[in-house]
């Protein structure tokens, strides 16, 4: 049994869950994290009275959090108050129409009903395939261990037959409802996993389950009181975490990590190491060359990100009843909109516009008369000519203009601007993707790394990169998953 602590590098959210995890089995763990504070790309920024979220906003899948918190023995209230978002969202179409997705059924088919009376049992059918999917690829794809011939070997035929990996989410969308309306909206949960909806295989449909079947959730003060909560779990469990210190190499000894270099020139001694970074950017930056198997690494560096983003964090005079938390602007043409981003590798010029308003749950995230505004727009992953040190001013003035076309002005007090070179630079994303790896292959699950390093021995992976993917709680299980294979591997780890 070695003294030395596992180490995880990077307090992203997968990195604290495997943490979470580690240390609640009784590991000696310690987190070292390149920034000053923890998170990743789940941030905040405050400035000039204002506070924004700066990474995610939309939080499914609850029970995921409540079971991390469970497997530390504490319960997710003593933590975080988590209140349902009602509208789900409020999505508004060029054409006038606007619609609430709401956790009230009823008030939703009602409003369905009024689009097209005949999507009324389509939804309703598209809302049980989509339980149905996640009945059937939760187990597989989700909840356990990367999937493999064992795990598919347990899908009964008659379920394996309903995995809907053959045709596009868009086209399984279209055979179940009408409205071009809901027909958009339906598609834009490709979105939640940077993908998409007219490439992405239909399986990812099971996203909508998590939304619709199971609710958006907002923990009161603000997202990044997730990582708050986690980071001060942790650290409640003993596991030291160490922010402002970037790792530069990981060192090996007979094939095995033994150790992990600091920028400060510290080496720290590890048991094991689980790297919550991309693992692209392991390979290439943080292990010694050679270390890998060279065909792996080089199909890791080619693999295709997830899509980007470009954020408006807009400080906002004034009260915008039309609003409401989650809110959504779409483009008279989703297809041409994915087009650009995905093949043409440009924003769109007439992009769907998503703002996120939470002082309207939280008055203090602004000051008096005022809201705090997070507007997104999907971007492509840096890599394609588009030159965003040239074109961001013009392009802030591609969305303000899409915004006013829903006769929204909005009077911006103070501003902040995140492009996708922005969001590479703050949180270490590879290209700037929001989510890791590209989704839009129906190959995608079985081609993601694997959360074991097959080529290092006691290297482990948690992140967005790795298996079940990118998202808040694809994350938090991807680090379950690492911690579970560090402790198969080597039980003497446990103090
Ligand atoms: C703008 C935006 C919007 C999003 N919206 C949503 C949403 O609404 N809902 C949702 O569920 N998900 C959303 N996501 C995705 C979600 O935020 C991510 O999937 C998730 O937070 C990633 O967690 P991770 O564990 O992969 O770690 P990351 O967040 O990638 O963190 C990795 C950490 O490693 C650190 N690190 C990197 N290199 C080193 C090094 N050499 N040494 C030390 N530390 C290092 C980094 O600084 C970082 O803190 C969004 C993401 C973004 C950016």
């Amino acid at each position: 049994m070695s003294g030395d602590p596992v180490i995880v590098v990077g307090a992203g959210i997968g990195g604290l869950s495997a943490a979470i995890h580690l240390a609640a089995a009784g590991v000696r763990v310690l987190v070292v994290e390149q920034n000053p504070a923890v998170g990743g790309k789940m941030g905040e920024v405050r400035r000039d009275g204002f506070r924004w979220d700066t990474g995610p906003s939309v939080i499914t899948m609850r029970h995921v959090l409540e079971e991390l918190f469970a497997a530390a023995g504490r319960r997710l209230e003593e933590y975080l108050r988590l209140l349902p978002v009602e509208p789900l969202t409020r999505y508004f179409y060029p054409d006038g129409v606007q619609l609430d997705l709401s956790r009230d059924l009823p008030k939703t088919l009602a409003q369905i009903a009024a689009l097209d009376e005949r999507d009324v049992e389509g939804y309703l059918a598209f809302l049980s395939y989509a339980a149905r999917l996640h009945r059937i690829t939760g187990p597989v794809f989700i909840y356990d261990q990367p999937p493999g011939w064992r795990s598919l070997r347990r899908v009964p035929l008659g379920d394996a037959l309903h995995v809907d990996g053959l045709r596009t989410m868009q086209r399984a969308i279209e055979s179940y409802v009408r409205s071009p309306h809901l027909r958009q909206l339906l598609g834009r949960f490709g979105t939640y996993v940077g993908a998409n909806p007219f490439q992405a295989p239909a399986t990812l449909n099971v996203i909508a389950h998590v939304e619709l079947n199971g609710g958006v959730w907002y923990p009161q003060g603000g997202v990044y009181a997730i990582a708050q909560a986690l980071a001060r779990l942790a650290e409640e469990l003993g596991v030291e975490i160490q922010t402002g210190v970037p790792v530069e190499r990981l060192e090996t000894r007979d094939g095995r990590v033994c150790a992990v270099l600091l920028a400060d020139g510290r080496t720290l001694a590890a048991a094991a190491v689980i790297a919550n970074l991309d693992v692209a950017t392991v390979y290439e930056r943080l292990l010694p060359p050679g270390a890998g198997q060279r065909r792996r690494v080089q199909r890791l560096l080619a693999a295709e990100p997830s899509c980007s983003a470009f954020i408006l964090l807009w400080g906002v005079r004034g009260h915008h009843s039309q609003l409401a938390h989650h809110n959504i602007f779409f483009s008279s043409d989703y297809r041409r909109e994915f087009d650009a981003i995905f093949r043409q590798g440009v924003p769109p010029d007439e992009p769907t516009v998503y703002v996120a308003i939470t002082s309207r749950t939280d008055p203090d995230h602004a000051p008096s008369g005022h809201e705090n505004w997070f507007v997104l727009v999907n971007a492509p992953a840096l890599g394609s000519p588009w030159d965003w040190t040239q074109k961001t001013i013009a392009y802030r003035e591609v969305v303000r203009a899409r915004l006013a076309t829903f006769g929204l002005r909005p009077e911006v007090v103070t501003e902040q601007v995140l492009t996708p070179l922005d969001l590479q630079r703050l949180t270490g994303a590879r290209r700037g993707a929001l989510y890791g790896l590209s989704s839009n292959s129906p190959w995608t699950a079985f081609r993601r790394p694997h959360n074991r390093a097959p080529d290092v021995q006691g290297l482990y992976f948690a992140g967005g990169t790795t298996h079940p993917g990118g998202g808040v709680p694809m994350v938090i299980l991807s680090g379950r998953v690492a911690a579970h294979l560090t402790l198969a591997d080597d039980d003497g780890l446990r103090k």
